[in-house]
């Protein structure tokens, strides 16, 4: 698969520095969103950075070697955090993966940043944020509109932490020549609606303008958190030879990791597609 790409951060108009991190560079696209303040976020969210930096280059990303990633993200935030010192990350993103011949996005998510596609003028939101507002509105307590807006909003119920070992979700999807993925952490999510992300992915061709300008409209907005945004396109792919390829699959690999999910919009997909 050939991807064109590109990314764009910021600290924001409230925050004083920038705990957001990003990785741009094939066959992995990922956004870190790092908690615990200045030498412990900022910290935690390079220290993802450099780890899944080390697929760089390489054609496909394996997915037990992305899921080594976290662990040894992990293993390094706890030697390098003091103790006593509360430091994590998000981590979201894609990686390039082949399965049977044909080429897929691997989307991993622990934490409330996240992966949306944009295919065949449809925008879905991939990941599942492990967030509190996430459980309120899973348990029916607030709907989805109050959540940006929610005092706990910005309370992640997973991270890569100083303890415990990482535990996130991934989706194997089918690529499409036409797709255009965004990964974001929430500084993006919580100043622009799902229909202004989609109206500029759809209508900013160039990726770095693309990533650009929806980190610059999140600031406009408020910009009351860290932004980052990364855009990648396809440029040619290989699609499955058959259609039961195209349905979301774990793949054989899952069952190796907890919490490995199939999100309920790529659920939805599959019943309209069958
Ligand atoms: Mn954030």
């Amino acid at each position: 698969m050939r991807t064109s790409w590109g990314s764009a951060t910021d600290r924001g108009l409230v925050r004083r520095i920038n705990e957001d991190a990003l990785l741009a560079y094939p066959p992995v696209f990922l956004v870190a969103d790092g908690m615990g303040g200045h030498a412990a976020g900022d910290v935690a969210s390079r220290l993802a950075v450099e780890e899944f930096a080390q697929l760089a280059g390489r054609p496909v990303a394996e997915p037990d070697e992305v899921h080594a990633c976290f662990r040894r993200t992990a293993r390094r935030l706890r030697t390098v955090v003091e103790a006593g010192r509360t430091a994590g990350t998000t981590v979201a993103g894609v990686g390039v993966a082949a399965y049977d011949g044909a080429e897929y996005w691997l989307v991993f998510n622990i934490g409330d940043s996240r992966v949306y596609r944009l295919a065949d003028g449809v925008l879905e939101q991939i990941s599942v944020d492990h967030s509190v507002v996430q459980e309120l509105i899973d348990a029916g307590q607030i709907a989805p509109e109050q959540a940006d807006e929610h005092p706990e909003r910005h309370v992640v119920t997973r991270a890569i932490a100083t303890s415990g070992e990482p535990a996130p979700d991934y989706w194997l999807i089918p690529a499409g020549p036409g797709d255009r993925l965004l990964v974001c952490t929430d500084g993006l999510t919580i100043e622009l609606s799902d229909a202004r992300i989609h109206q500029v992915l759809a209508g900013v061709p160039d990726p770095q303008e693309a990533a650009e300008q929806l980190v610059a409209e999140a600031v406009a907005a408020g910009g009351r958190d860290n932004v980052s945004a990364v855009v990648v396109d396809v440029a040619a792919a290989t699609p499955p030879s058959d259609m039961e390829a195209t349905r979301p699959s774990r793949g054989p690999w899952t069952d190796e990791v907890d919490g490995a999910t199939i999100p309920r919009s790529s659920l939805h997909r599959t019943e309209g597609s069958s």
